[in-house]
């Protein structure tokens, strides 16, 4: 069958390919430890699943507004205003079928062809797969493992063309946890502030997965001017442990929304009726239960960075938040294990999910080959028994 061109001008998903890979080991028998996927392994809160199924019962079973329920969006608006201090109204609030399609309906709106994006990198494997369905040309700028994996002002100048359109921003980052202080992203509003074609997305999904002495920044808090040109994506997958759920939001220039909105009514129409009145439910409700969360992954990160401290030759930069660390383990590129030589991320990874039967996302898909991506929402006793195993097949490289 002949497939349009923009199929074979995108990847699959590499972290959703990984999880499909440990459930079909799982589904023959064998325990897998899956450091595979990025999502909170907590379930979703019971207030929120009671909330679902009032829905139901209420008769909320029928299509919404395309741009989602007025409560909701409302309740997204008072979300902005608590936690970033800004001022949106309904008409600047898309709700969509999760964040992913928050920042694919804003690509669609935004972007074509001859446009650039900036995707400082590493960066989440979607990113890039999206700008391309769009047309536009992902331009992956490095960020330096010394630096945390974090964009320099330096760096994004020499990026940018009269071609930019947009820089992508993600801050707790998915894959590094690296989250960008008041400072750094005042360095980076100041140099924006010299090139006002460029606009900015900025990926907030993990906004409050912060560890102890991080503050909550992001660049339309740190600079008015800045705030007409910024989008804010989010989304209630990680905070409230709700990725089945599928509500994300985009958040910014009305005109920008109107037009997201129109493509939202030729795709999906509105975001699930029941996940709507669950997702209100989620930011009305006590929150409590994120900053738990959020101390529960603290802990496992001191105990990630302390395994991933005794293999020799790995160097990780501390997260500050999210739920994945991203080490560098090349020393071990060049060696072979099981007569395969392990040339690179993917066939080590290749090789842990074979022979310690332990699920891992190689960096290339992120950017950065010389690293692996760790989703640390596991069990302690998980994490333990995956250290353990990776331990001793990395020991057997040689
Ligand atoms: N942005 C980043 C950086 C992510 O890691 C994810 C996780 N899938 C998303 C956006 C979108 O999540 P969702 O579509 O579940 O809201
Ligand atoms: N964002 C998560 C991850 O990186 C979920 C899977 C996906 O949508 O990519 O693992």
């Amino acid at each position: 069958m002949r497939l349009a061109q923009r199929v074979s001008r995108i990847q699959p998903s590499a972290t959703l390919a990984i999880n499909s890979k440990a459930r079909a080991l799982r589904q023959q028998g064998t325990h897998v430890v899956n450091f595979g996927v990025g999502e909170p392994d907590f379930g979703t809160p019971l207030h929120i699943q009671q909330a679902a199924i009032k829905a139901i019962r209420d008769g909320h079973t029928r299509y919404t507004p395309v741009s989602g329920i007025d409560q909701l969006k409302e309740a997204i608006c008072d979300t902005l205003r608590n936690d970033y201090g800004l001022t949106y109204h309904n008409e600047n609030v898309l709700v969509t079928c999760g964040g992913k399609h928050a920042l694919y309906n804003l690509f669609q709106v935004l972007l074509e062809a001859g446009d650039e994006v900036i995707i400082p990198s590493p960066y989440w494997v979607s990113y890039p797969e999206m700008v391309a369905l769009a047309e536009a040309t992902p331009v992956m700028v490095s960020c330096l493992q010394t630096n945390n994996f974090k964009l320099h002002p330096s760096d994004l100048e020499r990026a940018i063309t009269p071609s930019t359109r947009l820089l992508i921003l993600n801050s707790p980052s998915n894959p590094t946890g690296a989250h960008y202080t008041r400072k750094e992203l005042e360095g980076l509003a100041e140099l924006l502030l010299r090139h006002p074609q460029v606009l900015i997305v900025s990926d907030d999904i993990y906004y409050r997965i912060l560890f102890s002495g991080q503050e909550w920044v992001s660049l339309g808090m740190v600079d008015e001017e800045l705030r007409s040109r910024m989008f804010i994506v989010n989304g209630v997958s990680k905070t409230y442990c709700m990725t089945g759920w599928r509500i994300g939001y985009l958040i910014g220039n009305r005109e920008v929304v109107k037009a997201a909105t129109k493509i939202q009514s030729q795709s999906t129409t509105n975001p699930t009726s029941i996940s709507q009145y669950a997702a209100l439910a989620a930011l009305r409700g006590d929150q409590g239960f994120v900053r738990t969360m959020a101390t529960a992954f603290e802990e496992r990160c001191h105990y990630v960075m302390d395994r991933l401290g005794e293999l020799p030759g790995v160097s990780c930069p501390t997260p500050a938040g999210a739920f994945y660390v991203f080490p560098n383990f090349s020393s071990f590129f060049g060696k072979s294990g099981k007569g395969k030589l392990i040339r690179d991320s993917l066939a080590l990874a290749d090789y842990l999910m074979e022979h310690a039967h332990v699920a891992l996302v190689p960096g290339g898909p992120f950017g950065e080959d010389q690293c692996l991506r760790f989703s640390y929402a596991l069990s302690m006793e998980d994490l333990q028994e995956g250290f353990n195993r990776i331990s001793r097949a990395i020991m057997e490289l040689s």
